[in-house]
C-alpha cells in the first residue's frame, strides 16, 4: 500500500493488516479515511477497522476519538449505553487504525431504504430511548458528542431497532470546546450558529431534529447555508428572544440592531418568514406527547432546552400518553405493543421496511 494525495492508505480486498486483520469489505469512506469490514484473526470475529489518513489534522482528530472511545469503555463496562465499543488501536505504515465492533446500516440508510416515508413511531420511540441512555451518560461525564445525526447512529442488527452512537471524532469535554464550527448543518444548534458558547444541550437540539426526520423521512431544517438554517428554524419557532441574542457574538450576521432577522432568499428563490408554519403542520402529526418531546428539544435557549434526564421522564418516553385517546395517524399503528424502557430490543423484523 502507498499513499495518494489525500494520505489515504490504498486498500485492496483480501489485504492483511498488521498480521491480524483481513479486509473483506468497504463500509464507509469520508474525510477522515476509510472504514473497512475485517476478520480479526486473533478473535475470529468480524470488526470495523477505521484507517485514518496520515495527515496531521485527521490524525489528531482520530486520537481524540480513540481516547473518548477508551473512556466510554471504562464508563460503560457492561455496554449498556448504546455507544460504539472500542477494541484496539495501532499504527500500520504510518496510519492510525482503530478497531471497533462491527455494526450495521446507519439511520440515514434506514430512512432511505424505507423510501423516505418515515419510520413507525414505536421504532422511533425505541431508538430515542437508546439515544437517551447515551446522552445521559455523556452529559454525566461532561462530554459533548458534537455531531449527532442519522449517519452517526447505526443499527446493530439488520432487522432489529437496536442502535449505537458512533463517530466521536468531533467530541469534546464541556468547557474545553475549542472549535466554533461544529455539528452538521441540518442538525446544528442555534447557539453554535449564533456564536454563543455551547455545551451538552447542542446534542439535545440534534436529537430533536433527528426525531422529526425519522418521522417524516426528511430533515426538518434543511438549510443550504447557515442563514437559511436559522430561517428554517424561525419559520416554525419565530426569532429568538432579545435576551438570548445579546449573548451571541455573531448576531449581527443574521439580525439587525432591532433584533429583526435580516431578509434572505435561498438560491432556489425561496424566502422564509418567521412563524408561518407550526410543528404539528410540518410533521403532519397529532401525537401530542411526541410533538411536545420534539418541541422541548428544539428550544432556542440552551438553558430552557430539555436535558437527557428530563427527557427520560417525558410522557413520550414513559408512555403516559397511552392513557389519552389515541390521535396518532393510522400509519403509526403498525406494531401493537411498544417496547418499554430498558426492555430488550424487539427481535422481529421492522414493519413496513
Ligand atoms: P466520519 O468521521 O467520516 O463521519 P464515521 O466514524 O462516522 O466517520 O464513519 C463513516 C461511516 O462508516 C459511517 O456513517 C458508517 O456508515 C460507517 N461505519 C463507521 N463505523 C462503523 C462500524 N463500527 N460498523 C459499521 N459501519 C461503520
Ligand atoms: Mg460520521
Amino acid at each position: 500500500g502507498f499513499d495518494d494525495e489525500r494520505g489515504d492508505y490504498r486498500v485492496i480486498l483480501g489485504d492483511h493488516i498488521a498480521y491480524r486483520y483481513e479486509v473483506v469489505d468497504f463500509l464507509g469512506k469520508g474525510s477522515f479515511g476509510q472504514v473497512l469490514r475485517c476478520i480479526d484473526y486473533e478473535t475470529g470475529k468480524l470488526v470495523a477497522l477505521k484507517l485514518i489518513r496520515n495527515k496531521k489534522r485527521f490524525h489528531i482528530q482520530a486520537l481524540v476519538e480513540t481516547s473518548i472511545l477508551q473512556k466510554i469503555r471504562e464508563w460503560d463496562p457492561m455496554d449498556e449505553a448504546c455507544m460504539l465499543q472500542y477494541s484496539n488501536h495501532f499504527y500500520f505504515r504510518d496510519h492510525l487504525c482503530v478497531a471497533t465492533e462491527l455494526l450495521g446500516m446507519n439511520l440515514y440508510e434506514l430512512i432511505k431504504s424505507n423510501g423516505f416515508k418515515g419510520l413507525p413511531i414505536v421504532i422511533i420511540k425505541s431508538i430515542t430511548k437508546q439515544l437517551l441512555l447515551c446522552l445521559t451518560l455523556l452529559k454525566q461525564k461532561n462530554v459533548i458528542h458534537c455531531d449527532l445525526k442519522p449517519e452517526n447512529i447505526l443499527l446493530c442488527h439488520p432487522f432489529k431497532s437496536q442502535v449505537k452512537v458512533i463517530d466521536f471524532g468531533s467530541s469534546c469535554f464541556e468547557g474545553e470546546s475549542v472549535y466554533t464550527y461544529i455539528q452538521s448543518r441540518f442538525y446544528r444548534s442555534p447557539e453554535v450558529i449564533l456564536g454563543m458558547g455551547y455545551g451538552t444541550p447542542i446534542d439535545m437540539w440534534s436529537l430533536g431534529c433527528i426525531l422529526a426526520e425519522m418521522y417524516t423521512g426528511f430533515p426538518i431544517f434543511p438549510g443550504e447555508n447557515e442563514h437559511e438554517q436559522l430561517a428554517c428554524i424561525m419559520e416554525i419557532f419565530g426569532p429568538p428572544d432579545r435576551s438570548m441574542l445579546d449573548k451571541c457574538s455573531r448576531r449581527k450576521v443574521f439580525f439587525d440592531s432591532f433584533g429583526k432577522p435580516r431578509p434572505f432568499i435561498s438560491s432556489k428563490g425561496v424566502s422564509r418568514r418567521p412563524f408561518v408554519k407550526s410543528l404539528h403542520q410540518v410533521l403532519e402529526c397529532k401525537d401530542v406527547s411526541f410533538l411536545s418531546f420534539i418541541a422541548d428539544c428544539l428550544k432556542w435557549d440552551p438553558e430552557e432546552r430539555m436535558t437527557p434526564f428530563e427527557a427520560i421522564q417525558h410522557d413520550f418516553i414513559t408512555g403516559n400518553q397511552d392513557r389519552r385517546p389515541n390521535t396518532a395517524p393510522a400509519r403509526q399503528k403498525i406494531v401493537k405493543s411498544p417496547p418499554t424502557y430498558l426492555d430488550p430490543p424487539p427481535s422481529r423484523p421492522l414493519p413496513n421496511l
